[in-house]
Parts: structure tokens; sequence; C-alpha cells
């Protein structure tokens, strides 16, 4: 049986393998964990269909996307985010932003 110290350490070089996940593709958004990023205080969700991690962004994060990609953004707020094939975890840019809802 394991302790629990144990199973709190995670080599270094482990954790920065485990943190670039594959862009597999086919994911779909769970609105639990988009909610959940919005009440930790993000502005709005980025959901990347190619590897299904959920991000938030800030105000100044919000800004600078739209800029980029001259999205606009709903004032209900509520049930959107914005999902993209491919996110700087599981590749090297944000591609194919766009609004979706949930
Ligand atoms: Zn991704």
């Amino acid at each position: 049986m394991k302790s629990n110290e144990q199973d709190n350490k995670i080599p270094a070089e482990l954790l920065g393998r485990v943190r670039r996940p594959a862009a597999t593709g086919g994911h779909l958004p769970k609105p639990d964990t988009i909610k959940a990023t919005l009440a930790e205080g993000a502005t709005m969700a980025l959901f990347c269909h190619g590897c299904g991690f959920t991000q938030g962004i800030d105000q100044e994060g919000l800004e600078y996307i739209l800029e980029e990609t001259k999205l606009e953004i709903p004032v209900d707020q509520t049930e959107v985010y914005i999902g993209l094939d491919s996110c700087n975890l599981c590749g090297t840019d944000l591609e194919n932003l766009r609004l979706e809802k949930f």
C-alpha cells in the first residue's frame, strides 16, 4: 500500500511529459468544467477539441483574442465559450477559434 507522501511525489521530467497532451481530436466540452472555470474568476473559457482541455482566460486575454480573430462576443456570455481545434497545450498556437454554445 502506498503512503500519501509517495502519491504526492511526481518526478519533474514526468510532469513535463504529461503537461503536453496529444491532440487526438473529437473531444466534447463538459459544461460543468466550463462553468467551474468561469466560477474561478475567468472572463471566458477556451475549450480545445483537439486535446479536451478547458482553459480560463482573463479580460486582457479575451481582448487580445477578439482583436486577433474579430469574433463578436454576445452580451449574454453565460452559455458561450470559445472552441478551438488546437491550443498551446497540444499544439503551438490557438487554431480555428470560434464561439460555441453549450
Ligand atoms: Zn489542445
